[in-house]
């Protein structure tokens, strides 16, 4: 009989919360907070009567310690499971710190205000010594193992797809496919279309710094780093059919080559449709991406944040989101003196998930494996103190969690590559 704090009510969180609630023998309590209780409330009313996990909610700011640790002692969860933003990853890590509670996110640390002069100097020093410029990295949250370890709490960072089911897919392949895996081409495909000519799949301020941002790979060793958008492949997906991919830098990779010992090369691919493409390029070039504040008729505005206002809210996207996506690995390397591949992946339908939890596919492929990732650290199998990412734990016990909580995955042992 377990409690999980949640903090964030957004649609990642709201996925993540109704599978909790399916799964009432291993999450009994659930505490709901954000910023906006109403949310949280309005989400616990959906649930009742449908769980018999006891459901309650909570008001936080979780930019702030003192109020995340006044929370966590009153509430007193077995563990956090942070579904906010990337932005709030050391705040709730330092509350957890401080009250001794495991800690779980979805995506690694962001700097909201990419000027703050403190902040700036250790990003272009760490851009000049690896040499990737994405503005999110893991070392602020590896800087806290050795805390984690005293104090002896585990935090497992980036369980949702990818990151997330995509680095337990390459513990699998290593665990039960290799003897050495040399390259990991990690594609997410997503076929769905929602009508809008524009709209992000989840928070828009996150999406949209991520892709707008220049791409890189990981090969011998280092870093290369490419232009936003300069690679460009097509690929035919199964459940989809041929879409056009592009390299990204994601936050996989880095801990891939840290924790996979013959690597060669590891390359991230997302799909995008032109639509996509052109209307990001058109608000890039007006401006309307800027992270900095500009003043406006005697506001302070910042634009991207102010687009996001603008945007679909990516929760609306559920009812009319139909297609399906397809994210997986593929692996090239040697078993037993012979060269192999394989092709692990899941397929999701967006009409089904919307079905089962009012969600688009996007979402419901996040909110799924960080309810598993908080389980399976809530069970002692992945309980370890420190911090850690999720290839570094065994994957069959979360492999089989995936089958069985909507995440079906497939194996091809003879896939097309990509070149
Ligand atoms: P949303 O914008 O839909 O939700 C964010 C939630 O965070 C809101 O409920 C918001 O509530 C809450 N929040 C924001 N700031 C604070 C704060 N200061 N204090 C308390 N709560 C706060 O985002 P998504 O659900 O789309 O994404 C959630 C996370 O999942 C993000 O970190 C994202 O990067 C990650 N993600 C990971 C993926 C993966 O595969 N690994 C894929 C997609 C997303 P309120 O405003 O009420 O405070």
């Amino acid at each position: 009989m377990k409690k999980v704090l949640v903090i964030g009510c957004g649609g990642v969180a709201g996925v993540a919360i109704q599978k909790c609630a399916q799964n009432s023998e291993v999450f009994s309590e659930i505490c709901i907070a954000s910023r906006t209780v109403s949310k949280c409330d309005a989400l616990k009313q959906k649930l009742e009567g449908k769980t018999k996990s006891v459901i309650t909610t909570a008001q936080v700011d979780a930019d702030n310690v003192d109020q995340l640790v006044a929370l966590i002692n009153d509430v007193k969860p077995d563990i956090v499971l942070n579904l906010a933003l990337p932005y709030q990853d050391l705040t709730i890590m330092e509350a957890c710190l401080k009250t001794k509670v495991d800690y779980v996110d979805t995506a690694n640390y962001e700097c909201e205000d990419t000027n703050d002069p403190e902040w700036r100097a250790v990003y272009e020093k760490r851009c000049k010594e690896k040499g990737f410029t994405a503005y999110f990295d893991y070392s602020w949250q590896w800087a806290y193992r050795e805390k984690f370890e005293q104090a002896g709490i585990t935090a497992l960072l980036g369980t949702g797809f990818d990151p997330g089911v995509t680095s337990v897919f390459t513990a699998y392949a290593q665990k039960h496919y290799f003897d050495e895996i040399h390259t990991i081409d990690i594609l997410d495909c997503n076929g769905g279309d929602h009508g809008y000519p524009f709209a992000t799949n989840f928070n828009p301020e996150i999406n949209l710094r991520e892709v707008s941002a220049n791409g890189s790979y990981w090969e011998n060793g280092h870093w290369v780093e490419t232009k936003p958008m300069e690679i460009h492949r097509t690929y035919n997906f199964d459940g989809v059919g041929e879409k056009d991919m592009y390299l990204l830098h994601h936050e996989e990779i880095e801990s891939l080559a840290q924790n996979i010992p013959h690597v060669k090369r590891i390359r991230f691919f997302m799909t995008f449709g032109q639509s996509y493409l052109t209307h990001m390029k058109c608000l890039e070039n007006v401006g309307m991406l800027g992270t900095e504040p500009v003043e406006f008729e005697g506001h302070q505005i910042v634009p991207i944040q102010f687009l996001r206002r603008l945007l679909p809210d990516p929760a609306s996207l559920g009812p009319r989101t139909v297609g399906k996506t397809n994210i997986g690995c593929i692996f090239t390397g040697i078993k037993d003196g012979k060269e192999r591949t394989l092709y692990i992946y899941n397929v999701c339908d967006h009409q089904e998930c919307y079905r089962e939890v009012e969600s688009q596919a996007i979402s419901y492929t996040t909110g799924v494996p960080a309810m598993i990732g908080t389980m399976m650290v809530l069970q002692g199998l992945w309980k370890r103190p420190g911090v850690f990412t999720v290839e570094e734990f065994d994957p069959d016990p979360y492999m089989e969690a995936l089958n069985k909580w909507g995440l079906p995955w497939q194996v091809d042992e003879n896939p097309v590559l990509v070149p």
